[in-house]
C-alpha cells in the first residue's frame, strides 16, 4: 500500500519511517523537504540516503490537489479552485495585506450544517477532506506564491479555516493538518495566527482546546435560540448557553485572551436594535465580567436561493454602535477585489460544488468601528 505523505504530521511520519526500518529523525528531514521546501519528488531530497529514497518511491508519494482555476484580483487577492474528485471542488483564497498574508482554507467539500444564509450549506455535504487535502491547500499556495514572488522566506503568515465546510465536523483530519501548520519543521505558524471557525460543535470546541488550541472564531449570527435554530440548525443540538459556556472554557487554553464571534448581517432578520441589545446581555452574562470576546460583523453576501438580503450600512452602523458602547470591540468586513467577482461568476456551473463563502472572503477586508476602549493594534492583528 502506498501512502500520501501530506496526510501525516511529523509524529506519524516518524512512525512511518520506523516502519521502513529507518531512524525517527529521518521524518524531520523528510517533513522539512516536503513542507518547508515544497519538494514532492524523493530524488530532490538530496540529503536522504539513496536507499531511503528508493524505499520511499515504492511506499509513498506526495500528492497535491489538481488546480481547476486561479483568479487574481487587482489587489493581489488570489483564489484557487481545487478539484477533489467526483465532480467536487473546494476553494482556497490568499489575502495579502501589508503586514501579513492570510490563507482561507476549506475543510470539507460541501457542509452538513445547512445554515440558511450560506451557499455551501445549501449545496449539502459531499465529503470530508483528508488531512493531506487540507494541508495541500497551504502547501500549494505557499510554494506557488514563493516561486511567483521569487522570495525564499515565508509568504503566508496566517491561516483561517473559513473556507468551505465545518472544520469541527471533520476533526480527525483537521488536527494533523493544524499540527503541520504549527510545526517549526513545517510552516511554523504561531497558534495565534491559525484560526478555526466553527458554527458551534460544542464537544469539539472542548477537544480542540485540549488537543490543539489555536485561535477560535464562532459563527453566532443570532442572539437567541429561536432565531439561531432557524439560521444555524446546529443550534438545536447545541443551544446558546452551552455554546457560550464552551467558549468561556476555551479561553483557558486559547492562545489569545478572546474569542471572535462572527455575525452575518441579514436585513430585518438579525440586525435590529433589540438583537444588538440581546447580544450585549448574552456577552455580559458570561465570562465573569471580563472582556472576553470580539464581534466581527459580516455584510451578507446574497445568493438567489437564500431569499435573504444584506443589511444596509446605516443599520449595520447602529448595530455596531450598540456593541461598541457596551465595550465590545466590533469590526466590520468590507468588500474588496470586486474585479474577481466577474471571474467568479464565470466559473459558476463549471463545477458541481464550489463555495461562495470563500469567494466572499476574497472580497473582504476588515475595518474598525470606533470601540469605546482605544483600539489596541497588537491584540487585533491576528
Ligand atoms: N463552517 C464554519 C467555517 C466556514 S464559514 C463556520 O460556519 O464558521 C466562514 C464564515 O462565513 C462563517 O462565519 C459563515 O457563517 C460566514 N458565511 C457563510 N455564508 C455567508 C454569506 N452568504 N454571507 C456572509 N457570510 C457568510
Ligand atoms: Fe457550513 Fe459554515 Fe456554511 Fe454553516 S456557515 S453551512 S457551518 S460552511
Amino acid at each position: 500500500m502506498t501512502v500520501n505523505l501530506l496526510d501525516y504530521e511529523r509524529e506519524s511520519l516518524a512512525v512511518f519511517c520506523e516502519g521502513l526500518g529507518e531512524k525517527r529523525f529521518r521524518a524531520t528531514q523528510l517533513f522539512r523537504w516536503i513542507h518547508q521546501k515544497g519538494a514532492r519528488e524523493f530524488d530532490e531530497m538530496t540529503d536522504l540516503a539513496r536507499s531511503l529514497r528508493e524505499k520511499l518511491k515504492v511506499r509513498a508519494y506526495v500528492k497535491p490537489l489538481d488546480v481547476v482555476s486561479r483568479h487574481v484580483s487587482s489587489d493581489g487577492t488570489t483564489k484557487w479552485l481545487f478539484d477533489v474528485g467526483d465532480g467536487n471542488a473546494v476553494e482556497t483564497v490568499y489575502i495579502p495585506e501589508h503586514d501579513r498574508g492570510t490563507l482561507c482554507v476549506s475543510s470539507q467539500a460541501g457542509c452538513a450544517v445547512g445554515c440558511r444564509f450560506c451557499s455551501t450549506g445549501h449545496q449539502g455535504f459531499s465529503r470530508n477532506l483528508k488531512a493531506g487535502e487540507i494541508i495541500a491547500q497551504l502547501w500549494f499556495a505557499e510554494h506557488f506564491l514563493r516561486q511567483q514572488t521569487g522570495r525564499d522566506e515565508r509568504v503566508i503568515s496566517n491561516v483561517v479555516m473559513m473556507g468551505m465546510g465545518e472544520p469541527l465536523q471533520n476533526y480527525t483530519e483537521l488536527i494533523p493538518a493544524l499540527q503541520a501548520m504549527l510545526d517549526d519543521h513545517g510552516y511554523g505558524l504561531s497558534r495565534r495566527r491559525v484560526t478555526v471557525s466553527t458554527s458551534g460543535v460544542v464537544p469539539m470546541i472542548d477537544r480542540l482546546g485540549a488537543d490543539c488550541p489555536v485561535a477560535l472564531a464562532v459563527s453566532l449570527h443570532a442572539p437567541n435560540d429561536s432565531l439561531r435554530d432557524q439560521l444555524v440548525p446546529l443550534n438545536i443540538k447545541y443551544p446558546l448557553e452551552q455554546l457560550f459556556s464552551a467558549c468561556v472554557r476555551y479561553l483557558d487554553h486559547a492562545p489569545r485572551d478572546f474569542i471572535t464571534f462572527e455575525y452575518c448581517m441579514l436585513a430585518g432578520v438579525n440586525d435590529q436594535i433589540e438583537h444588538a441589545r440581546e447580544i450585549v446581555g448574552l456577552v455580559s452574562r458570561h465570562g465573569g465580567g471580563k472582556t472576553w470576546c470580539k464581534f466581527n460583523l459580516i455584510p451578507f453576501n446574497p445568493f438567489p436561493a437564500s431569499g435573504l438580503q444584506r443589511s444596509g450600512p446605516d443599520q449595520i452602523a447602529v448595530f455596531a454602535k450598540i456593541l461598541c458602547d457596551a465595550g465590545i470591540t466590533t469590526t466590520l468586513r468590507k468588500t474588496r477585489g470586486d474585479d474577481i467577482d466577474a471571474a467568479c461568476g464565470q466559473l459558476a456551473g463549471d463545477v458541481k460544488d464550489r463555495t461562495r463563502v470563500v469567494e466572499r472572503m476574497a472580497r473582504q477586508r476588515t475595518v474598525m468601528f470606533q470601540p469605546m476602549r482605544p483600539f489596541n493594534d497588537k491584540t487585533e492583528k491576528v
